[in-house]
């Protein structure tokens, strides 16, 4: 062709602050460019070293999966990798590939210098929510057409169950490293719960050749019966961008409810006026349950690990009809801004559940937007003062769903509520982006660290670190930790290793009708799954 190398450098250049091949043997055969800015090495440190010593473990399977879905002559990617560190901070690379069909099974790879990445893993819907939201605002910038891919893995919980522990916590890394290196720079798929999965990602293939490809690259032993489908939605049309997440949260909700079968909507604007539709809906059966209370009230016990594991109180959760979480509901009472009565209904509910029960302590959840209200204030201490016999005996959970804005209005009702005798709980601390300022600017009593820290200690990653620290912390400004989402005994072990006070999750006790009580105990026990939990002892 004629072309001399250097004139070819320079194009690759053009795009690219590193350029690395990668042998069939998984060793890197060439190096040139930035190397020491991007990874702290040199380029001839790096040939003849494993590719995998060069990326951050925790994006090691993603890239593998990029790897291994190489087509010859096609170009994949860029995902924003993570590069090893080798203790100085963290730097991550846009990484594309390609291979040629003549050169020995090697992979050409370019890297460019990026921003790095907040997730390393999947993740949960209202993340992935977040993330497609932003994506589809770029999008209509740059032109790019993005589709959301809904994914089920049939038979994936059967297999969970039938192999051991080390088996599921690999296959659960391969699983997200396949997913994401799918996804739209390598930070787009999430987990929506047992075999389901979601990823945005660009057009242009349809939903059973991406099912097929995550079979394949999964190489999951047949004997299994794992199976892949897969359908998309285009993420085009002229919505705005509430109505977009409102498209999105139903295609997802529709999804998890009914999976494959779910007749979803096909187009994006077809999801828009669905979801218009069921909000209306919705709308009216808050109002009407909150109205004529036909709501229920489940309990779920939260066990102090410095006495025992003996009862501390329950948390109270509110359901609507059946048994499934009453989140969408809630959140959408948040946004179109109906949460207060609701909050308030199920404070009345619990006062008066306490005036039952003597022996009860309850949690009630309390969204951000009611807490800044002074009328819900207002409610709730007239309605202490007509049920003086529950004094000293309820919590508020403060849930994060909805960000406090005015956080000094927040403090003074919550102090004033405090002097009521009301224990104050920060929940899901570290799930949003604004638990740190809560807690420095909030009088708390227990901070609840959110599920996600303590089931990820079961997968031995950095969040024992971050519970410690965050003990350490709560325990020098006088406030309590609670670990919530215990399922298993070595989670227990590992957050009370930490020094965690107290603990609830489905190891104690799954949501029940019946709170379990030094009466109701045994009856309890017997019928759901956990383990017995002591007599009740003291309050704080
Ligand atoms: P939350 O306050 O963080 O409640 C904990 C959620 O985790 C509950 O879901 C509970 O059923 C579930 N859970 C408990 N133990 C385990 C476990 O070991 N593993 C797993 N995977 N999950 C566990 P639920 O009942 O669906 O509630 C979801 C959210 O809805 C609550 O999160 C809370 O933010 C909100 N919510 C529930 N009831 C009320 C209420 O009366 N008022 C307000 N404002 N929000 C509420
Ligand atoms: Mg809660
Ligand atoms: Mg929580």
């Amino acid at each position: 062709m004629g072309v001399a190398p250097h004139r070819l450098l320079g194009f690759a250049f053009a795009n690219a602050d590193l350029l690395l091949e990668i042998a069939s043997d998984g060793q890197i055969a060439f190096a040139i460019g930035a190397s020491e800015a991007l990874s702290g090495s040199q380029e001839t440190a790096l040939v003849g070293r494993a590719w995998r010593d060069f990326i951050d473990p925790r994006d090691r399977a993603m890239v593998q999966a990029l790897l291994d879905g190489l087509t010859e002559g096609k170009r994949a990617g860029p995902l924003v990798v993570s590069l090893a560190s080798n203790g100085r901070g963290e730097r991550a690379a846009a990484m594309s590939t390609f291979r040629l069909p003549a050169n020995d099974g090697a992979i050409s790879c370019t890297f460019s210098r990026a921003q790095p990445s907040q997730s390393h893993g999947l993740h949960d819907r209202s993340g992935l929510e977040a993330v497609t939201a932003a994506l589809f605002e770029t999008s209509k910038a740059t032109g790019l057409e993005l589709e959301l891919a809904l994914v089920e893995m049939g038979g994936l919980p059967a297999l969970r169950k039938a192999i051991g522990p080390e088996a599921v916590s690999a296959l659960e890394q391969r699983l997200a490293g396949v997913l994401r290196a799918q996804s739209h720079g390598g930070g787009a798929a999430a987990d929506l719960g047992g075999d389901r999965y979601a990823l945005v990602r660009h057009t242009g293939e349809t939903g059973e050749v991406l099912a097929k490809r995550l079979l394949q690259l999964l190489a999951i032993d047949p004997v299994h019966g794992v199976e892949a489908n897969a359908k998309t939605l285009a993420l085009k049309g002229d919505v705005s961008p509430s109505q977009l997440i409102r498209a999105i949260r139903y295609s997802l909700d529709s999804f998890i409810k009914d999976g494959m079968k779910a007749e979803g909507p096909d187009t994006l604007n077809e999801a828009v006026s669905r979801s218009v539709r069921r909000t209306l809906v919705d709308v009216g059966a808050l109002g009407q349950a909150v109205a004529d209370r036909s709501f229920r009230l489940v309990y779920q016990p939260v066990v102090d690990l410095k006495k025992n594991g003996g009862l501390h109180h329950h948390e109270v959760l509110v359901r609507f009809g059946d048994n499934a979480s009453p989140f969408p509901m809630i959140r959408m009472a948040e946004e179109l801004d109906l949460i207060e009565p609701l909050d308030l209904a199920v404070v009345e509910r619990t006062l008066a559940k306490l005036v039952e029960d003597p022996s009860l302590h309850l949690a009630a959840n309390i969204s951000g937007r009611s807490i800044v209200s002074s009328s819900f204030v207002e409610a709730v201490r007239t309605m202490l003062a007509d049920n003086p016999k529950a004094e000293g005996r309820l919590l508020f959970e403060l849930t994060e769903s909805a960000a406090i804005e005015d956080l000094a209005l927040a403090d003074r009702h919550l102090q004033a509520l405090r002097a009521e005798g009301i224990l104050i709980c920060l929940d899901d601390f570290g799930a949003g982006a604004a638990s740190l300022a809560y807690l420095q600017q909030l009088s708390l009593d227990i901070v609840k660290i959110d599920g996600r820290y303590i089931r990820e200690l079961q997968h031995g990653g950095r969040e024992s670190t971050f519970i410690r620290h965050l003990v350490s912390m709560c325990g020098e400004l006088g406030v309590k930790t609670l670990a919530e989402m215990v399922e298993t005994p070595q989670a227990e072990e590992a957050v009370r290793r930490a020094g965690v006070d107290y603990a609830q999750g489905w190891l104690y006790g799954a949501p029940n009708d019946v709170p379990m009580g030094p009466l109701s105990a045994t009856v309890t026990n017997a019928v759901r799954p956990g383990r017995r939990v002591g007599a009740v002892d003291s309050w704080g």
